[in-house]
């Protein structure tokens, strides 16, 4: 029998806290307020980033889009800071971020 587990586990906030990707977004935070004017994003087909949610393929184009983006940092920062759990953001997919919201929460402090 197996156990149902619904969060991230243990280990995988561990190692989202060891992100490069976050540790940039936690640096980058929100100093650049025009970030969304500058995505690489701005011209795609929004679907490119919101997958179907059942699908379990993982978004390449939009990945590859978001590697190339000047704002990514800035981009994932919004999206852990608004809980944002659907789409690709700042690089990331819905269940890269789910270890992140948490490592999001414990290390930015409570305004
Ligand atoms: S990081 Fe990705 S989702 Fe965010 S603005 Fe850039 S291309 Fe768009």
């Amino acid at each position: 029998m197996s156990r149902s587990h619904k969060g991230p586990k243990p280990e995988e906030i561990e190692t989202a806290r060891r992100d490069p990707r976050l540790r940039r977004a936690l640096h980058v935070g929100h100093t650049d307020p025009e970030w969304r004017m500058r995505g690489r994003c701005l011209s795609v087909d929004p679907e490119t980033f919101f997958p179907e949610p059942q699908s379990n393929q993982t978004p390449h184009a939009a990945l590859a889009l978001c590697s190339g983006c000047a704002v990514r940092s800035a981009c994932l920062a919004s999206a852990l800071e608004a809980g944002d759990r659907n789409g690709v953001w700042g690089g990331t997919t819905p269940r890269e971020r789910q270890a992140m919201f948490v490592a999001w929460r414990d290390a930015v402090p409570v305004a």
